[in-house]
């Protein structure tokens, strides 16, 4: 369970009335660059389980495409 006084990626501390980059509903990140990085690693990760999964099973589309990406103006 992610702790929710930290920024995932760094470790920064995130003060409660400060902002906070919420992804996929309960992830938080610092800033905007904090998430995007996560993002573009979970996006990375994706696209070689696809590819993994594509060498083993031919034609098999599998529902992880659905990232719920919230965004906290
Ligand atoms: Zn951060």
């Amino acid at each position: 369970m992610p702790a929710l006084d930290a920024c995932a990626l760094c470790a920064k501390r995130l003060a409660r009335d400060s902002d906070v980059f919420m992804y996929r509903g309960d992830t938080p990140f610092c800033s905007k660059e904090c998430r995007h990085e996560q993002l573009q690693l979970d996006a990375v990760s994706a696209r070689q389980a696809a590819r993994r999964l594509q060498r083993f099973s031919a034609g098999a589309e599998s529902g992880r495409a659905h990232h719920g990406v919230s965004v906290s103006s």
